[in-house]
């Protein structure tokens, strides 16, 4: 029997249509049984929640606003959380949220002045909007920005937090897997050292596997369109890493991501 895999994170609305389509016919053939698919803003959001009433048990939709973009005003950022909030028995979690990691090194390499508060505050507003809704919580905080994420879920005692394609330093990840955080591990394990000695560092039981795509990948993936069958060489990797079989990390990380989103 093929291995079976959830994507922990992918932007399916991101994809072209006919590309889309392609992916959630073969997916069931590549043992992948379902798709966490995140959402960048309210217009994303619309557009995940359609792939979910087309695909439902396949597709399983979360509402958010992605980090790497200007800040919401107050008034787009009410009228975000109120959609949630009007949808939120179909969602399974609260993101693509979190703190603006690269778009500050752009600006500090551009010498641009730029302010984390506007980022602070909306993601505190979505820590407590899971909190209040009782939703888990899909993270994109990495190094130091991963800190100032665990302060805020600390504040706001949400435990129920996924870290997407995490990387940090040591303490960060100590101070994680203390907190029972999960983290996720995309295609890019089979060549990313750095991701290499996380996946050997953080325990089995808090990871998973998604692909983020459609983002592209290098090394034996270069030139691919992300698709989520490259999860299975993903589970490889880790198996190797940790010493285990592939059908071992694949169940493992299987039942991971059922049992953290309830699906
Ligand atoms: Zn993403």
């Amino acid at each position: 029997m093929v291995n079976q895999y959830i994507d922990a994170h992918i932007h399916l609305d991101r994809y072209e249509e006919l590309d889309r389509n392609r992916i959630v016919k073969e997916m069931a053939d590549h043992g992948v049984q379902g798709l966490i698919s995140v959402s960048m803003d309210l217009a994303s959001s619309m557009a995940t929640r359609s792939l979910y009433l087309a695909h439902p048990g396949q597709v399983h939709p979360a509402y958010g606003y992605h980090p790497e973009q200007p800040p919401l005003a107050a008034a787009e950022l009410e009228a975000l959380t109120a959609w949630i909030r009007a949808h939120h028995s179909e969602m399974i979690a609260v993101g693509e949220v979190g703190l603006p990691y690269y778009s500050r090194l752009e600006a500090e390499a551009d010498g641009r002045a730029f302010s984390y508060a506007p980022y602070t505050e909306m993601l505190e507003k979505f820590i407590q909007l899971a909190v209040e809704l009782n939703k888990p919580i899909i993270l994109h905080a990495v190094y130091e920005d991963a800190d100032l994420a665990c302060d805020l879920l600390e504040k706001h005692d949400l435990q129920r937090a996924h870290f997407h394609w995490f990387k940090g330093a040591a303490d960060t990840i100590d101070r994680m897997i203390h907190n029972r955080y999960m983290i996720s591990i995309t295609p890019d394990v089979q060549y990313e050292e750095e991701i290499q000695q996380l996946v050997k560092q953080y325990p089995l039981e808090l990871m998973m596997v998604e692909t983020d795509g459609p983002w592209p990948f290098e090394g034996p993936f270069a030139g691919q369109m992300t698709h989520p069958h490259m999860l299975s060489e993903a589970v490889a990797k880790i198996a190797e890493l940790k010493g285990i079989s592939s059908e071992e990390a694949a169940q493992r990380l299987l039942y991971n991501t059922k049992s953290f989103y309830g699906v």
